[in-house]
């Protein structure tokens, strides 16, 4: 069963206020958008994230990742028969369809679509109206509404792809979402229960109580990472990506970086996903000698296709020679590239074992790392 997602990014977004439109606005150190489509990934096969042309700076950050990418239409509707276009060629079975400035959307409701279309012909989250409903004049209360069988629309909502392109096709357009377009069809849309927090970014204010529920239920994870590779003939070491000149060379395998070794130890610990040797076995010769930012990005690229993206690292080298912290600018900076992230974001830093020991003995060189991973 092949499933999908598609991401409604090509408003404007006025109400909210600020100077671009709201997806693109900082929410909790990522952007609105970068939130949404996190909760997705993962969880279905293909994700469309629907453009505004005049986001330009979107389409050139978004080429070429697992994202499929689209223009918006003249109005919402336009924009979700696009995303549909876009899926032509996928086989795509179940498709939902989400409002970008929903970034608190939580996996069990997602799932929940998912599931509910196992046996429905639609299905969308709904949360039953508690409050009472007013009537008003202006400010002035002029009657109450029986909320009786009242429910506030949110999304993802979910369809069978065909359905839903052949409802598209079929309305006059207007429709304030793809429930209204289902119905009109004739498709009867399943209600399964909306959450209190899947909100919809409208007024300033929103972003800010966004905020404090992204900050509730993130998955933090640490992991720690610890290696040691001998001293043998050499004119130099490659520490954390670096090249550093020295009297003696490192043995091993790959080239050796231990340095890089216990920082990717590190993540695939924080992951529960076993460490270096296991998903880069020394017995296999296509090994020897690698350059080991191989195994890095490998374990960079697992914890993106996990949910996780990488807070920071901190890396400890410990040794009497060579001195590392004329280096560690560069080793930041290296690891931070090789990582996709920014080198404020890594720490390289070194101790002696005052002489102790076979790193005080000059016999090798230690490291230990930690990496703190956050899914949100
Ligand atoms: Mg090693």
């Amino acid at each position: 069963m092949t499933t999908a997602a598609i991401i409604v990014a090509a408003g404007r977004g006025q109400r909210a206020g600020g100077r671009v439109p709201k997806q693109w606005r900082a929410l909790a150190g990522r952007r609105v958008a970068d939130w949404t489509i996190e909760k997705f990934r993962g969880r279905v096969d293909h994700i469309v994230l629907v453009l505004s042309e005049e986001d330009q700076g979107a389409w050139d950050e978004f080429s070429g990742t697992d994202l499929i990418l689209t223009q918006g239409g003249s109005d919402r509707s336009g924009s979700v028969r696009n995303g549909l276009s876009a899926l032509d060629a996928f086989a795509v079975q179940k498709v939902l369809i989400h409002d970008v400035a929903r970034p608190c959307v939580s996996t069990q409701i997602i799932e929940q679509v998912l599931d509910a279309l196992e046996t429905q012909q639609a299905a969308a989250p709904g949360l039953a109206v508690t409050d009472a409903l007013w009537t008003a004049d202006g400010t002035v209360v002029t009657g109450t509404q029986d909320r009786t069988g009242l429910f506030a629309a949110q999304t993802p909502q979910g369809f069978h792809y065909d359905a839903i392109v052949a409802a598209h096709a079929a309305h006059p357009g207007g429709a304030p979402d793809d429930v209204e377009v289902a119905r009109a069809a004739g498709l009867e849309v399943a209600i399964v229960p909306g959450d209190a927090d899947n909100i919809k970014i409208t007024r300033p204010e929103d972003f800010s109580r966004a905020e404090r529920i992204l900050g509730t239920d993130m998955d933090v994870r640490l992991g720690n990472g610890y290696d040691v590779h001998r001293f043998g003939d050499g004119d130099h070491v490659i520490l954390c990506g670096v090249k550093v000149p020295h009297d003696r060379g490192l043995q091993g395998h790959s080239d050796a970086d231990v340095g890089m070794h216990a920082v990717t130890d590190a993540i695939y610990g924080a992951l529960a996903q076993g460490d270096i040797g296991q998903h880069f076995p020394p017995s296999d010769p296509q090994w020897k000698g690698a350059a080991s930012q191989i195994f890095l990005r490998h374990a960079v690229e697992l914890a993106g296709h996990m949910g996780y993206r990488i807070s920071n690292v901190d890396c400890t080298l410990v040794c009497e020679h060579p001195k590392i912290g004329p280096h560690a600018p560069a080793m930041r900076e290296e690891m931070a590239r090789i990582m996709g992230l920014r080198a404020d974001q890594v720490s390289v830093k070194a101790t002696t074992s005052e002489r102790l020991g076979f790193t005080g003995r000059s016999e090798g060189i230690a490291s230990l790392a930690t990496a703190c991973l956050v899914k949100p």
